[in-house]
C-alpha cells in the first residue's frame, strides 16, 4: 500500500468522490474493454461533467492516468494499471443535431451518432457503420472503413488539454491519417460533425448490406479488439498473415480468427500474454516471409 500511495493522490480521489464521481478501486479491467481481458487498475474513476474533468486534469500530478472510451481499441496487460483510468460519462454522452451539424460528447457511442444521423437524412459518416466504441476514440485514432474515416466530417473539437485547459480545435489545426490523428496528450471532450443533407438518402439500404457483410466477415461470436494490425501500403494485413499459414494458430487462449485472420479472438480464458505473443508470432512471420513490419493498430496497455 505505502508503495501505491507514492503514486496515487488519495486526496484527489476523495475529493472526485464528493463531486459525485462513480469510484472503481482495484477494478478489473477485463469488465471495461471488448477483448475481455486484462488486470485490475488501482482506480477506474467515471466523469460526468467538464467542471469536475477539468478539476481532475488540474489536480493529477504524479500520478499516472490513461482516458479510456467503449475499450474496443485495447488491450491491457494481465498486470493491470498501476495508476487512474478515467472513463468519461453524464454530459459526454449527449447528441445533439442542429440543422446539418452534430453536436457529440466525446462517451457519445458512434453507432448512436450514426444513427441520429440517418434518422436526420444527414450523410458524411457512412464510414462509421459497425464500427464500435465512442466519438472520443473513433476521432483520437481516426476510425474508418473502406478508406474513408469520421475525420472528414469532423469540423472542430473540443478537448482539455492535461494541465486542464480547455480549447476549441479548429479543422484546419488537426491532422487526420490513416487510423491516427495528432490530437496526442489530450482528453477530447466534443467533437462538432458537419455533415450534409442527404435527400436522396440511398444511405440506409447500403449501410444495412455492408453491416450484413461485416458481420459474415468478422468473428462476432467471441471477443475481440477489432484489426489488430494495420494495413500496410497497398497490402491487406489480413492476408498476409493469412499467406503466413497462421490461420486459426492458437497461443493459450487467444487464437487468429479463422474468419478474418488479422482479428485475434479471446477462446474464454485468453491472458492478455496470449495476444501479445501471438502479436510477437504474426509480426516476426510477416517479416520473415515479406520483408514488411506489421504496425498494431490496437493499443497496447502494458503495466507500468
Ligand atoms: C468488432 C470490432 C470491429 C471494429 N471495426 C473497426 C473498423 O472497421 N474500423 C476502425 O477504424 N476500427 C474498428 N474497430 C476498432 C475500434 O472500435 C475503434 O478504433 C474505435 O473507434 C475505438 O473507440 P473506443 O471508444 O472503444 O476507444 P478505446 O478503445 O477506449 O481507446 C482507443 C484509444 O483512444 C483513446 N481515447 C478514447 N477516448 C478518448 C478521449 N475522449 N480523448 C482522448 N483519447 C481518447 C484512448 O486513450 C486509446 O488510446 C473495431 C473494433 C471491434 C471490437
Amino acid at each position: 500500500m505505502e508503495e501505491r500511495s507514492r503514486i496515487i493522490n488519495y486526496s484527489l480521489i476523495k475529493k472526485l468522490a464528493a463531486l459525485n464521481c462513480k469510484i472503481l478501486a482495484n477494478e478489473p479491467l477485463s469488465k471495461h474493454c471488448s477483448f475481455k481481458i486484462g488486470g485490475n487498475a488501482d482506480f477506474l474513476i467515471k466523469i460526468s461533467d467538464e467542471n469536475t474533468l477539468q478539476f481532475f486534469l488540474q489536480n493529477i500530478t504524479d500520478e499516472i492516468f490513461f482516458i479510456l472510451g467503449g475499450g474496443t481499441n485495447v488491450l491491457f496487460a494481465d498486470e493491470g494499471y498501476r495508476g487512474i483510468i478515467i472513463v468519461l460519462d453524464g454530459e459526454f454522452k449527449d447528441i445533439l443535431v442542429h440543422k446539418n451539424q452534430i453536436i457529440a460528447g466525446a462517451a457519445a457511442s458512434l453507432p448512436s451518432v450514426l444513427n441520429s444521423a440517418l434518422k436526420n437524412n444527414l450523410s458524411g459518416l457512412e464510414c462509421a457503420v459497425g464500427i464500435p466504441g465512442t466519438v472520443g476514440g473513433a476521432v483520437f485514432g481516426n476510425a474508418g472503413t473502406k478508406g474513408s474515416w469520421v475525420g472528414n466530417a469532423v469540423e472542430k473539437i473540443e478537448i482539455f488539454n492535461y494541465s486542464g485547459l480547455q480549447e476549441l480545435i479548429s479543422r484546419d489545426k488537426i491532422k487526420f491519417e490513416y487510423r491516427k490523428s495528432n490530437l496526442q496528450r489530450c482528453v477530447i471532450s466534443k467533437v462538432y460533425f458537419s455533415l450534409k443533407p442527404d435527400l436522396h438518402s440511398k444511405n440506409t439500404q447500403i449501410l444495412s448490406e455492408n453491416l450484413k457483410k461485416r458481420i459474415s466477415d468478422q468473428p462476432v461470436n467471441f471477443p475481440n479488439a477489432g484489426c489488430i494490425f494495420k494495413n500496410p501500403k497497398n497490402e491487406s494485413a489480413g492476408k498476409l498473415i493469412e499467406l503466413c499459414g497462421l490461420k486459426g494458430k492458437s497461443i493459450g487462449g487467444a487464437k487468429i480468427s479463422e474468419v478474418h485472420a488479422n482479428f485475434i479472438i479471446n477462446t474464454g480464458n485468453a491472458k492478455s500474454e496470449d495476444v501479445f505473443n501471438l502479436i510477437g508470432l504474426v509480426k516476426f512471420a510477416v517479416k520473415e516471409n515479406f520483408s514488411i513490419e506489421l504496425e498494431t493498430e490496437v493499443k497496447l496497455i502494458r503495466a507500468l
